[in-house]
């Protein structure tokens, strides 16, 4: 074996002690140097920490020090062995239990004294420990006897195996350099990187992992903090096109439209004006929840752009919402005779029919256009683009930013449509190079949905209801969590709802499916055909979510609702109830839906906002439709329900910009930002 010091960029193949076979499985799950490793972090623990003597045992999760004094291994019939054991400590006996583990007898040495960790509970009306973990005392422990971190395993690597590897990874001398700058290490009192990544491994007890959770934590949003500010100077360094204000134009727009603005829809308006009077590139972000009227604050800012002859890309997530934001803006635009200026691009099109709006784009015949990414494709030439609006997507980041300034050689202001809120403390804290505005007010006459909870077993009842609507010539989503049958979800999919719904309960009408991993002209036609009312229902995954509008909507029913994010659902059922008719949402899940506070919340919370944050506080911002797709807030340690560290970590971002010192002092933070900021999606 080479003593050669080993780093965090070494290969676990490099790891004396950790043989092939157990690298080859460590890859299956992804894991290839000892960085991946030791970032590979326990989903949760098991508290074995406390020793007891046997005279002490209750049933749960025990933990004690004992000697084996007998052992057996009886084969019961076929697929079952028993390996039983008679263990002792001062206090008295105890029985230990294994099921199909025969190996276990060949391996334990009696007399030695081993740790042993399991739950203490009764087998064939008598107690024993059940499959309990053993390891010897003398060894360094990794299941037993110690806060144990579990992991997430895969096909081909158990627990044991991980922990193993981990082990031999500590047990070589890894040099692991402090990422973050002294100063602040020493002023904010946090453990080094290198303690920190041990004792989320094997914490000594709650308190060290604790602390190794607030370093790395903190870490984690000093870097995204670090990397908000950079993206700030790359914007305030770059200039946009000045786009003059015409109130007349204003004017007669409002005039001409079949609705009177919201005073919220005003003042939004009236902030991207003074924005993109600016020489500086706008960054502002709309928030306003399902049918708060956004898209119209789009048009009216893409209206200026348009009138100083300027170019405006409009892009949203699917092509079926980019035909539907085109048309809407075509008609909005009638009155003005500017419908003529919009164009439609998207990937389904004609190349023929593709090279002509590329040829009259480039000929600033069309200045506003609609369309998905194919928008970005190298050889679309818009190069008097001055305004990007990019519609319910959180992808659009500095990259695909940086592609467009390229295109127009000025960077483009940003208008970002969204109806899943960044909650507040994060925003203030995260996003300082973001503006962002709130649509409050929500346009009056639509009647609230009526959603409620129901029960697989009383979908009866909803069914009725459902065939009763389209009875009387309306519409009808259905959405599933999967698209097929998964062994390893017990959800319903796609394709079995679909099957069933179409042979067994609605027989006599016209069904259609959607989802993710059909075509995008093969989706274009399901959609065409449910909006020109062919297909009375469809059935899909949450492919519909954004934006699309179907006025003849009126029921959603979705299955295993509790495997969504509230925000998510809230986003769904804003598809129905869009015409005039009293929109209905159904959710549905086995018995327990019934009980689940935050499925409740629905029931009588109409607020995407505040859906949002009870989301945020009850499951962390993973369950954030938007923010869990949203690459730089895939923390893995921060929780950003924590304000406290949430602020002291942006603060000490502050100081160190403030302190001049350079971040390529820092490779490894400096990489860190680096990536940050360009994956960082809402600048
Ligand atoms: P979202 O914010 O979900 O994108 P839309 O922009 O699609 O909402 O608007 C939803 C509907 O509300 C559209 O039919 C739009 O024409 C209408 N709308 C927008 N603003 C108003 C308003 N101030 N008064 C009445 N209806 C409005
Ligand atoms: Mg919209």
């Amino acid at each position: 074996m080479d003593n050669k010091n080993l780093s965090l960029d070494n290969n676990l193949s490099d790891v004396p002690g950790l043989g092939p076979v157990l690298v080859e499985s460590l890859r299956s799950i992804s894991l290839n140097s000892i960085r991946d490793l030791l970032y590979y972090v326990p989903r949760r623990y098991e508290d074995y920490s406390n020793l007891l003597k046997i005279n002490q045992l209750n049933p749960g999760l025990v933990s004690l020090k004992l000697t084996i004094n007998q052992l057996s291994t009886k084969y019961v019939r076929r697929g079952l062995h028993i390996t039983e054991a008679l263990a002792s400590d001062e206090t008295g006996t105890v029985r230990l239990v294994w099921f199909n583990q025969p190996y276990r007898a060949k391996s334990i040495k009696k007399s030695e004294p081993y740790f042993v960790s399991g739950k203490f509970e009764l087998s064939s009306s008598r107690f024993a420990i059940m499959n309990p973990a053993m390891e010897l005392v003398s060894d360094f422990p990794i299941s037993t006897n110690r806060i144990i971190p579990v992991y997430r395993i895969g096909k081909n690597i158990s627990m044991r195996q991980i922990r193993h590897a981990i082990r031999a990874v500590f047990k070589n001398n890894v040099i692991i350099d402090e990422t973050l700058p002294s100063s602040i290490v020493v002023r904010e009192k946090i453990i080094s990187l290198k303690d920190a990544l041990y004792s989320i491994h094997f914490p000594e007890n709650i308190l060290a992992l604790d602390k190794a959770r607030y370093r790395l934590g903190f870490e984690e949003v000093f870097a995204l903090s670090l990397a908000s500010s950079k993206n700030k100077d790359i914007l305030k360094a770059s200039h946009s096109k000045i786009i003059e204000f015409d109130v007349d134009l204003a004017k007669r727009f409002v005039g001409s439209l079949p609705f009177k603005l919201t005073d919220s829809q005003r003042k939004i308006i009236w902030q991207i004006y003074l924005d993109l009077a600016k020489d500086l590139p706008m960054n502002r972000l709309v928030e306003g929840d399902v049918g708060s009227g956004k898209t119209v604050v789009a048009l009216m800012s893409s209206l200026m752009v348009v009138k100083g002859g300027w170019q405006v890309v409009f892009m949203a997530p699917t092509e079926v919402l980019a035909r539907q934001h085109f048309n809407t803006i075509t008609n909005l635009l009638q009155a003005l005779n500017l419908s003529n200026k919009v164009a439609l691009l998207v990937g389904s099109q004609s190349a023929k029919q593709k090279s002509q709006i590329k040829k009259q784009i480039l000929d600033k015949e069309l200045l506003i256009i609609v369309g998905t990414h194919a928008l970005l494709e190298n050889d679309v030439v818009i190069d008097s683009l001055a305004l990007v609006i990019v519609d319910e997507q959180h992808r659009f980041g500095v990259k695909q930013r940086k592609i467009l300034q390229l295109k127009s050689g000025s960077m483009p202001h940003l208008l970002s449509l969204s109806a899943t809120p960044i909650p507040r403390s994060l925003a203030l804290t995260l996003f300082g190079e973001l503006s962002i505005s709130r649509l409050i007010e929500k346009p009056k006459q639509r009647l609230p949905i009526v959603t409620k909870i129901v029960v697989d077993n009383d979908l009866d009842q909803v069914y009725k209801q459902m065939q009763s609507e389209m009875d009387q010539g309306r519409q009808i989503f259905v959405v599933c969590p999967l698209i097929t049958e998964s062994e390893s979800y017990k959800r319903s999919d796609v394709d079995s709802v679909y099957k069933k719904l179409s042979t067994e309960i609605f027989s006599k009408n016209n069904l259609g499916y959607l989802h993710g991993k059909m075509k995008a002209n093969e989706k274009n036609d399901v959609m065409n055909d449910f909006i020109n009312k062919k297909l009375d229902l469809i059935v899909s995954t949450t492919v519909i979510e954004v934006g699309v509008d179907v006025p003849n909507a009126t029921i959603m029913l979705i299955y295993n609702a509790d495997h969504f994010g509230l925000a998510q659902i809230h986003q769904l059922r804003g598809r129905v109830g869009r015409g005039k008719n009293q929109g209905y949402c159904f959710l549905t899940g086995d018995k327990t839906i019934l009980k689940n506070e935050r499925i409740q919340q629905l029931e009588t919370l109409d607020d995407g906002f505040k859906l949002a944050e009870v989301d945020l506080r009850l499951r962390g911002p993973g369950a954030l439709y938007g923010i869990s797709q949203h690459g730089a807030l895939d923390l893995r340690f921060a929780d950003l329900n924590d304000t406290q560290l949430i602020l002291k970590a942006r603060k000490s971002a502050d100081d160190f910009i403030d302190s001049k010192e350079s971040l390529l002092e820092y490779r490894e933070l400096n990489n860190k930002v680096n990536y940050l900021s360009r994956i960082s999606s809402l600048n």
